[in-house]
């Protein structure tokens, strides 16, 4: 837990303004909205104000903002999500009961849908303590077809 306290109490210093932008957009749209990397780099777009650091183009690059959002997941100010096609959404880290939410992640559309269950947090802590693991996250994401998807594909 050391790491943690420490990046905590970086946090003051290392929050740009950009990084605090996109920090603010994920406040904005609300917890349990899953944001990929491009998704905020058009937001951050279309929402064009002056910020520091800006490119020629006027804009902050795609690289820049994914960068941020690692560091921002880094500082458990932003929670990362794998897809299955090895893509990566974000969102807001919510309070410690909402941490430990799961996903059904359509494979084909990327729609995302949260859901709590008990029963796999307790698998995952019984299963690091048996092989003396600190439990740090436990997040189950199932890869499934959603009803329009799945509509789609049958005959
Ligand atoms: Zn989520
Ligand atoms: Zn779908």
């Amino acid at each position: 837990m050391k790491g943690l306290r420490s990046s905590l109490h970086e946090r003051g210093q290392r929050l740009t303004p950009q990084r605090e932008r996109v920090l603010a957009l994920f406040e904005e749209i609300g917890a349990g909205r899953h944001l990929s990397a491009e998704d905020v780099h058009q937001r951050l777009r279309s929402t064009q104000t002056a910020v520091g650091s800006t490119s020629p183009s006027g804009g902050v690059s795609l690289a820049t903002v994914y960068r941020t959002l690692r560091l921002l997941s880094s500082l458990e100010l932003l929670q990362e999500l794998e897809l299955p096609d090895g893509g990566r959404r974000f969102e807001l880290a919510g309070d410690a009961q909402h941490r430990h939410h799961h996903h059904l992640v359509c494979v084909r559309c990327g729609r995302t849908e949260e859901f709590e269950d008990g029963a796999v947090l307790s698998a995952g802590a019984n299963a690091a303590e048996a092989h003396g693991f600190q439990l740090l996250e436990c997040v189950l994401n199932v890869r499934s077809l959603c009803p329009s998807c799945a509509a789609a594909t049958s005959p």
